[in-house]
C-alpha cells in the first residue's frame, strides 16, 4: 500500500529521506518554506520526488501519513503544531532511515565532542576491517546512504535536535558525552528540557544495549534513567566493575573483568581522554581487538578546527579551535594550553555564562582580542580579569594584533566561545580565515 510521506525541509537529511522513501515505494513530497538549491531540485526530480519551495502548502501536508521533519525547524511553529493537532506522526530523519537498516548501530550525543568521538569511533572499527558508515550531523546523510545500501555497523552523530524526532530509534551501544548549556534557544530557555532532550538516546534501549556515559558530568548522573546496561567514564575518580577511568597517565579499561590498558594518544587535552575513552570501550564492545583500539588511538588524525595547531611563527603558536561556540568547549581549549594565552574570543553569543570559565581563564590568558558581535559582554565580563582586551573589527585584523601582542613562547588561540553568523558563513570559514590570515604573516 502506497503511503504519503511529506519532507518538511529539503536540505541534506530532507532530500536523503526522500530518496529513501521513495526507493522503499512510498508516495513522497517535499515542501521547503525557502529555496531548495539547485542542486538538491535536481536531485529531486531525478529521482521522480515532487516538491514545493517557498511556501507550505497545508492541504498537501495534512495528507501525510507521517512528516519527516529536518532537524533545523522548530517544534513551535504554526505547521508543526497544525501537523501535530490533526494527529500526524513526525518524526527525524534518524528515525525514519532507522526503519531501514540491520546494521549494529552506535549513537553518539553530547553538548561536545560528538563529531570527533564519532569519528574515532568509525577509525577503530574501519582499522578493524568492518563495513562501516558514519553519518549523522556529519557529512552524507543517514537516509540518503541507507538508500544505497545497508552497511553492517553505524555509526551516528546525533544532536538534540534530531534525538527530539525519534520514536523507536534503538541504538546497541549509544554514548552521552556531557551535557552543558547549549541551543537553549530551542527549548524555552528551559535547561532540563534540553537535558531530557539528550537522555532521548537510551530511551528505547533494553538490557542488550549499552550506555556509555561520563559519570563526571553532573547533569547525566543527576538524570540518567535506562534500562541498558550502563558503563561509565571518569578521570581520576573510583569506578568498581565495568567502566574506564583515567589516572596516572593511563585510561584503564575494565569490562566483565577483562582489562585493558591505553597509555598513548594521538588526540590531545582533557576533554579528548573522555573521547577516547567512550570510544575504546563502545568498540571493545563491539569485539574489536585490543591492539586495534590502541593502534587507532595513536593514528587517529586529528579533525579541522578544532584544537588544530596551524603554525609556529617566531616562537608565537598558532590554534584554530573555531570549532568552540560554547563555554564548555573554550574551557577545555584553554585547560590544556600550556604557554602564556592570546585569546581571540567573540561572535554570536548564544547566552554564554563567563562565570564557568572565569578562573581558567585568569590563569591562562595573557591578552584577549575581541572579534565580532558579543565585544561589549565579553570586555565588561573580563576587563577585570585580564590584563589587556583590544577589540578588531576583521579575521586579519585579530590575527595581526595577537602576533604583535606575542612574545615567543605565547599561544594564540582562537576559541571563540561564540557562534560565527555574524561574519562568516560558519565555523568552517571562520577557522579557514584565521589559518589564511596566520600563514600571511
Ligand atoms: P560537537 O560535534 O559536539 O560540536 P566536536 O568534536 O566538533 O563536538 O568539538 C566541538 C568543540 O568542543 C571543539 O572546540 C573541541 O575541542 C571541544 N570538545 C571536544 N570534545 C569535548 C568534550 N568531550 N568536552 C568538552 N569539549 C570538547
Amino acid at each position: 500500500m502506497e503511503k504519503q510521506i511529506v519532507i518538511l525541509g529539503a536540505g541534506e537529511s530532507g532530500v536523503g529521506a526522500a530518496i529513501l522513501a521513495k526507493k522503499k515505494g512510498l508516495k513522497v513530497f517535499v515542501s521547503d518554506s525557502g529555496i531548495i538549491t539547485k542542486e538538491n531540485k535536481k536531485v529531486l526530480s531525478n529521482n521522480e520526488i515532487k516538491w514545493e519551495e517557498g511556501k507550505h502548502t497545508m492541504e498537501k501536508i495534512l495528507q501525510a501519513k507521517e512528516v519527516v521533519k529536518s532537524p533545523g525547524i522548530p517544534d513551535d511553529i504554526e505547521i508543526i503544531q497544525a501537523i501535530k493537532l490533526a494527529g500526524i506522526s513526525v518524526v527525524s530523519e534518524v528515525e525514519f532511515a532507522f526503519r531501514y537498516t540491520k546494521a549494529k548501530v552506535v549513537a553518539i550525543t553530547g553538548s561536545n565532542g560528538k563529531t570527533t568521538t564519532t569519528l574515532l569511533v568509525g577509525h577503530i572499527l574501519k582499522k578493524a576491517g568492518l563495513d562501516v558508515l558514519i553519518a549523522g550531523n556529519i557529512g552524507v546523510g543517514f537516509a540518503r546512504e541507507i538508500a544505497n545500501r545497508d552497511y553492517s555497523y553505524i555509526v551516528l552523530e546525533l544532536s538534540s535536535f534530531q534525538l527530539d524526532g525519534i520514536k523507536e530509534f534503538k541504538p546497541n551501544v549509544a554514548i552521552i558525552l556531557n551535557i552543558t548549556p547549549d541551543h537553549l534557544n530551542r527549548y524555552e530557555n528551559d535547561f532540563s528540557k534540553y537535558i531530557a532532550s539528550k537522555l532521548r538516546i537510551t530511551m528505547n534501549q533494553q538490557k542488550e544495549d549499552v550506555l556509555i556515559y561520563n559519570r563526571d558530568d553532573k547533569q547525566i548522573k543527576a538524570n540518567l534513567k535506562t534500562k541498558a546496561k550502563a558503563i561509565p567514564i571518569s578521570i581520576n575518580k573510583q569506578i568498581a566493575g565495568n567502566g574506564a577511568v583515567y589516572k596516572n597517565n593511563k585510561i584503564n579499561i575494565n569490562l566483565n573483568n577483562k582489562k585493558m590498558t591505553i597509555q598513548e594518544l594521538a588526540l590531545q587535552g582533557k576533554h579528548n581522554i573522555y573521547n577516547s575513552m567512550a570510544a575504546a570501550i563502545a568498540t571493545r564492545i563491539l569485539d574489536v581487538k585490543n591492539d586495534i583500539i590502541r593502534q587507532s588511538m595513536l593514528d587517529f588524525q586529528n579533525i579541522e578546527h578544532r584544537l588544530e595547531y596551524v603554525l609556529t611563527v617566531h616562537g608565537i603558536d598558532f590554534i584554530n579551535d573555531s570549532k568552540a561556540t560554547n563555554v564548555n568547549a573554550a574551557w577545555y581549549a584553554l585547560e590544556s594550553m600550556t604557554k602564556p594565552v592570546i585569546w581571540i574570543v567573540g561572535g554570536v553569543d548564544k547566552g554564554n555564562d563567563y562565570d564557568e570559565i572565569s578562573e581558567i581563564v585568569k590563569s591562562r590568558v595573557k591578552a584577549i582580542i575581541c572579534l565580532g558581535e558579543s565585544t561589549k559582554k565579553i570586555q565588561k565580563y573580563f576587563n577585570k580579569i585580564v590584563g589587556k582586551i583590544e577589540t578588531v573589527s576583521s579575521m586579519e585584523e585579530a590575527v595581526r594584533s595577537s602576533y604583535q601582542l606575542g612574545d615567543k613562547g605565547d599561544v594564540v588561540l582562537l576559541s571563540p566561545t561564540c557562534a560565527s553568523f555574524d561574519m562568516f558563513d560558519n565555523f568552517e570559514h571562520r577557522g579557514q580565515e584565521f589559518k589564511n590570515q596566520v600563514r600571511k604573516l
